[in-house]
């Protein structure tokens, strides 16, 4: 069994697959400058020197508005929280997201507590639903050609999992349930916690929940 970087990957038409110098093209690929691009929806095989793709456009569904998708977060600005959203699959059906997500994040409002007695400190009054790295679980709201516009506004959207930023470890649900704790560093940080947090399991039957009710 070789295990090169694509095999059983999702892929694209278009998607760069390797170069030729790597392998032989085969089906359904094609080849320009000498790299391997798709030229199908399916997953990518790469076996005995060939690279191949394996149509699966029939099992394969497009995520859409009004789905739960699973996503980790891959970039904070002022506004807005960029998401890269992972594939998942149930049982035979491949749901892909094709593009990444976006939060867009409300106006911060004052905080009452504390505002009249110190400068705001950045780090603490300014705190994000999800921070850098958090794996959240939201709902797609809109869509268009380059993004999905995610929402946190349900209770199981949210972060599902981070890790505590000073030593790595996984944060856990604080005793008041709406932020998370290092156990480690005695330290706390405010997101918008998921209500599935930590529960793989109930996250995985949402997903499959709202995969059915998604491929009519
Ligand atoms: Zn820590």
């Amino acid at each position: 069994m070789t295990e090169p970087i694509s095999t059983s990957e999702v892929v694209f038409p278009g998607d760069r697959l390797s170069t030729e110098e790597e392998f032989l093209p085969a089906r359904n690929v094609y080849v320009e400058n000498g790299v391997i691009y798709s030229a199908v929806f399916g997953k990518a095989s790469a076996e005995e020197g060939k690279m191949q793709v394996n149509s699966a456009t029939r099992d394969i569904r497009k995520m859409k508005r009004g789905m739960f998708v699973l996503g980790k977060v891959v970039g904070v600005l002022k506004s807005v929280i960029f998401v890269e959203i992972e594939n998942f699959s149930i049982n035979s059906e491949e749901f892909i997201a094709g593009k990444d997500g976006k939060v867009v994040l409300m106006a911060p409002r004052p905080m009452h507590r504390g505002m009249h007695d110190r400068p705001p400190e950045r780090s603490r009054s300014d705190s994000k639903p999800a921070e850098m790295g958090d794996v959240i679980l939201a709902k797609i709201i809109m869509e268009d050609s380059e993004i999905f516009t995610l929402s946190l506004r349900d209770p199981e959207a949210g972060v599902v999992y981070a890790l505590c930023d000073n030593c790595g470890n996984k944060m856990q649900l604080d005793k008041h349930g709406d932020g998370l704790y290092c156990s480690e560093c005695k330290i706390t940080a405010r997101r918008k916690v998921s209500s599935l947090y930590d529960n793989s399991k109930a996250i995985e039957e949402l997903l499959l929940r709202n995969g059915q009710e998604h491929s009519e």
